[in-house]
């Protein structure tokens, strides 16, 4: 093993792979089984999610 000597800026840091998000975002909300859209939304008041686009509730 050769002997390798410390760069006096560091050693360089590979980056890291940045891996995609899934689609699940900022809500964590599952997307509607009814028109698979990403936009639900929790009703607070009955503890229930609700889709805007076609109005289907979990
Ligand atoms: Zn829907």
């Amino acid at each position: 093993m050769p002997k390798v000597r410390k760069p006096k800026s560091g050693w360089p840091r590979l980056p890291k792979p940045r891996r995609f998000r899934k689609a699940i975002r900022k809500t964590g909300l599952p997307p509607c089984p009814e028109c698979h859209s990403y936009s639900m939304k929790r009703d607070e008041l009955r503890s229930e999610m609700y889709c805007t686009k076609c109005g289907r509730t979990l």
